[in-house]
């Protein structure tokens, strides 16, 4: 018997049948004897919708009111999942973010949780009740309504499974767990029974979408029991541990990859002290964030700058570089939207030597060109072109034998 937080995604939820499967499951868990928090995301593809809808009316829609908008989503669904649980004749009740006290900052569709006051939901599990708490939303401190970021519900599901102190934190999803890679990309990807905070971390910010980012931070600074697994079926899934992996463990856990960059590249730039400072400073001051950088050797006295952003920064990243460009004297801006952030990760690259150059030795092999590098002591990442995307992640899965599980 214990405490548990359950989280169910937009494909769990996704219609009325599969509302009433996720009440089952969560009955069944009840029956057990375990207090259940549910966390639930708004049904699939409504928060597209919603968003298709600002767009309608509003080219850069209102953060305010997109958080108002937003947040109804999920709304629709702890209310028809409560609906279900009562229909099977659980005691259950629904609750947005705010009326559960999810205080967050105000920084509306990418707010942060400042602090839950658990005292409603501990009322109502005393009393034997299921509480179904809206993902993805809270309140700030004047009472507006605020959101997470996409992906949100694992956060506040994280965040609820710290304050309340549960033995475990469920996500729920549309796969059995965290796989080598995406398995949609690379169908001989692996499930991993468990992966480190610190890889789950990289894979996370390096695009890997099955968990958002600040719900692994959030895990590993409360020491929350994170488990990713199946709504579908049932099994183990993937435990987020803190445990470093045996000494044989695999060279790498992982291949992320993200497309959600686009690349600039301004030429002829005077090779003088101060130039970076004066290409990035403007685009840093107009709260763009930056990923990959790098810096042509020229020996014309001139060098040539190149960049990542998220692709939705792309149009002012330009504007912004154009009048850099200008003012510095340089010769051109080009940017590029087709490109594709690729990255191996894994904590057994702290031991080994020579991953890196196997990883550009598939690059060869495949005849694809790498137009960035960068390297930390767990990851590596290379920008490519995006048509490489499949071959690139499906060449270093077989490369990196990560089909086969590792020597123990
Ligand atoms: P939910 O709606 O439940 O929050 P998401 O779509 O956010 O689900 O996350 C699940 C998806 O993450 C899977 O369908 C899968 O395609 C994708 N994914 C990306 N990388 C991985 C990975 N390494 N392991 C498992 N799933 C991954
Ligand atoms: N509904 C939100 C989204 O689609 C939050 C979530 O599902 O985690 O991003
Ligand atoms: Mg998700």
């Amino acid at each position: 018997m214990g405490l548990f937080v359950y989280k169910f995604g937009g494909t769990s939820v996704g219609t009325v049948e599969r509302i009433q499967a996720v009440a089952h499951k969560v009955k069944a868990a009840h029956d057990n004897g375990d207090q259940i928090v549910v966390v639930v995301s708004a049904m699939s593809g409504e928060t597209n919708r919603l968003t298709g809808l600002a767009a309608e009316i509003q080219k850069t829609p209102v953060a305010r009111e997109m958080d108002v908008l937003l947040s109804t989503g999920e709304q629709v669904t702890m209310s028809l999942l409560c609906m279900a649980l009562i229909e099977l004749g659980c005691s259950a009740k629904s609750y947005t973010g705010g009326q559960v006290r999810i205080v967050t900052d105000n920084s509306h569709t990418k707010a942060r949780i400042k602090r839950i006051d658990d005292k409603k939901i501990h009322d109502n599990l005393k009393a034997g009740t299921i509480v179904v708490v809206a993902g993805f939303q809270g309140m700030d401190e004047e009472g507006n309504i605020t959101t997470l970021g996409r992906g949100g519900s694992d956060t506040t599901a994280v965040a609820l499974a710290a304050a309340l102190k549960a033995d475990e934190c469920h996500i729920y999803t549309d796969v059995d767990g965290v796989y080598t890679t995406d398995p949609r990309v690379e169908p001989n990807a692996r499930r991993l029974d468990s992966i480190t905070f610190e890889e789950m971390l990289e894979m996370a910010s390096l695009g890997t979408k099955i968990l958002q980012i600040r719900s692994v931070e959030f895990a590993g600074k409360y020491n929350v029991a994170l488990r990713v697994l199946s709504s579908f079926s049932e099994g183990r899934g993937t435990l987020i541990t803190y445990e470093e992996p045996a000494v044989e463990q695999a060279l790498i856990s992982g291949i992320a990859f993200n497309k959600d960059e686009a690349k600039l590249t301004i030429t002829g730039v005077p090779d003088i002290p101060g130039a970076a400072f004066k290409i990035l400073g403007p685009i840093a001051d107009a709260n763009i964030e930056i990923d990959m950088i790098i810096q042509n050797v020229a020996d014309d006295a001139t060098t040539d700058f190149t960049f990542t952003v998220h692709r939705n920064d792309l149009a002012a990243a330009k504007a912004i570089l154009t009048s850099t460009s200008e003012s510095l004297g340089a010769k051109s801006v080009t940017t590029d939207e087709k490109i594709v952030k690729v990255s191996i990760v894994g904590v057994g690259m702290r031991s080994h030597a020579g991953i890196a150059s196997k990883m550009f030795e598939v690059f060869a092999d495949e005849n694809i060109n790498i137009q960035m590098i960068s390297t930390s002591e767990i990851k590596i990442s290379v920008v490519i072109d995006e048509k490489y995307l499949e071959l690139a992640v499906r060449s270093l899965h077989a490369a990196f034998d990560l089909d086969k599980e590792p020597a123990q």
